[in-house]
C-alpha cells in the first residue's frame, strides 16, 4: 500500500547521520577514537551533580536554565541573559536554522564543515550551499563571494571539525563585517576550550550585531552523554531562538552536571594540557611515518594517506587491532582519517598499528 501521508519537500533527500562506531565484532579490547569525546572522562564534581539528581527523577527540570547560564556567565564573563541552553549544541544549529532559513534561503558552510549544517539546512526547507576551502582551511574571500541576497546563515566552526584547522579573530571579523546586513555568522566553537587562552570569540559577539557562538560540553567537559550545549549572541536572536525551543529541551541530570563541569576550571584545564600533549605526539609520529596531518587545534587529528585505498586498509588495520577511527568520506575527505586524542596508552597502539601498517603498504 503507498502511503498518502508524505513529508514536506526535501526531507527524503536529507543524507541520514550516522555516529561514530563504538564496536567492531568480534575484537574486544577496542577504544572508540571516532567521535572526539573526552577520553579523560568528566570531572568527578560533574559525575556527583549528576548522581544528585537522582532522588528527583519525577520533577521537570529548570526550564529557563538560570542556574547554568550563571555559571556560564560567571567563567566566561559574559552576560547571562544572551546566553541559551540546549539539547548538545546541534539542537542550536537546528534552532537557527529553523528560525533564521527556510524555502529560497541559503545556508553557507565551508567544504569539510560539520555535516550538521547542512543537514538542518535542509530540514528547514533552505539550500545548502558549500563553500571551498584552501587546504582545509576555511578561506573568508571565498564565503564572501557566495554570500549573496538569500544568504541568511553562514556557519564555521572554528577550530573545525575534521581538519583541526583554525582562523585567527581578524580573518573572523572581516567575514562578519563583509556579509551581506541580514545574514548571520555562526561560529561553532565545539572544540573552543581545547585552545589555550581562546574565547570562542565571545568578545567579537559583544562587539558585533550578527555573530552568534555556539558552544558545547560534550567535548573537553565529557558529557557528550548528557546532551548539553550553550550559545551567546545578540539578545533578539537569543529571543528569537527561545521561542523555538521547547520548554524543558535540556534535562536535570544534564543542567546539574554541565555547572559543575563548568566551575571546575581545574579539570577542565588539566583536560586542555593532557590533550595537548597527545595530540602532539600523534601529530609528530604519524608524521615520522609519512602520514601528513595539518596543525590541529582541536582533539583530534585528521590523518592523510595516499590514497582512498590507503585510508580504507589502515582504516581495516585499526579496527582489527581494536581501535576506532572515524572515515570522513561523508566530509568530502575520501584519502583521510579522523583520529580523537586519546590516552597515552592508546595513542601509542595507534601509532604501533600504523608503524606495521606502513611498513608492509609501501
Ligand atoms: N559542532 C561541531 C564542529 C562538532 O564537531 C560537534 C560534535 N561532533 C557539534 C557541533 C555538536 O556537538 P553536540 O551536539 O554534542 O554539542
Amino acid at each position: 500500500m503507498t502511503t498518502r501521508i508524505q513529508p514536506q519537500p526535501g526531507i527524503m533527500d536529507i543524507e541520514l547521520y550516522v555516529g561514530g562506531k563504538a564496536h567492531v565484532d568480534g575484537v574486544s579490547n577496542t577504544v572508540k577514537l571516532s567521535s572526539n569525546e573526552n577520553p579523560w572522562g568528566a570531572s568527578e564534581k560533574a559525575k556527583q551533580a549528576y548522581r544528585s539528581v537522582a532522588g528527583n527523577l519525577h520533577v521537570y527540570p529548570s526550564s529557563d536554565h538560570s542556574e547554568l547560564r550563571a555559571a556560564i556567565a560567571k567563567v566566561h564573563d559574559l552576560d547571562a541573559e544572551r546566553i541559551i541552553c540546549s539539547n548538545g549544541s546541534d539542537e542550536l544549529i537546528s534552532f537557527l536554522c529553523q528560525a533564521y532559513a527556510g524555502a529560497g534561503d541559503e545556508v553557507l558552510f565551508t567544504e569539510h564543515g560539520f555535516l550538521m549544517y547542512k543537514l538542518c539546512a535542509q530540514a528547514a526547507g533552505a539550500t545548502p550551499v558549500a563553500v571551498r576551502e584552501i587546504e582545509r582551511t576555511t578561506d573568508v574571500d571565498a564565503l564572501l563571494e557566495a554570500a549573496n541576497e538569500n544568504t541568511k546563515l553562514v556557519f564555521i566552526a572554528n577550530p573545525n571539525n575534521p581538519t583541526g584547522t583554525m582562523i585567527s579573530e581578524e580573518e573572523v571579523a572581516r567575514l562578519a563585517e563583509g556579509l551581506p546586513e541580514q545574514a548571520l555568522l555562526v561560529l561553532d566553537g565545539a572544540y573552543a576550550e581545547y585552545v589555550e587562552g581562546f574565547d570562542g570569540h565571545a568578545s567579537l559577539v559583544e562587539q558585533r550585531e550578527n555573530i552568534f557562538m555556539t558552544r558545547t560540553f560534550s567535548k573537553i567537559y565529557g558529557l557528550g552523554g548528557l546532551r548539553v550545549g550553550w550559545g551567546y549572541g545578540p539578545l533578539e536572536v537569543i529571543q528569537t531562538l527561545q521561542r523555538v525551543r521547547g520548554p524543558f529541551n535540556v534535562n536535570a541530570g544534564g543542567l546539574a552536571a554541565a555547572e559543575a563541569a563548568m566551575l571546575d576550571v581545574d579539570y577542565t584545564a588539566k583536560c586542555q594540557r593532557l590533550n595537548a600533549e597527545w595530540r602532539d605526539y600523534l601529530h609528530a609520529e604519524l608524521g615520522a611515518l609519512g602520514i601528513a596531518c595539518d596543525p590541529s587545534m582541536g582533539n583530534f587529528v585528521l590523518a592523510r594517506f595516499g590514497s582512498e585505498a590507503e585510508a580504507d586498509a589502515a582504516d581495516q588495520a585499526l579496527s582489527s587491532e581494536g581501535l576506532i577511527v572515524r572515515a570522513v568520506k561523508s566530509y568530502g575527505l575520501p584519502d583521510c582519517l579522523r583520529i580523537t586524542v586519546g590516552k597515552g596508552a592508546d595513542c601509542k597502539r595507534v601509532v604501533a598499528v600504523l608503524s606495521v601498517f606502513k611498513e608492509g603498504w609501501e
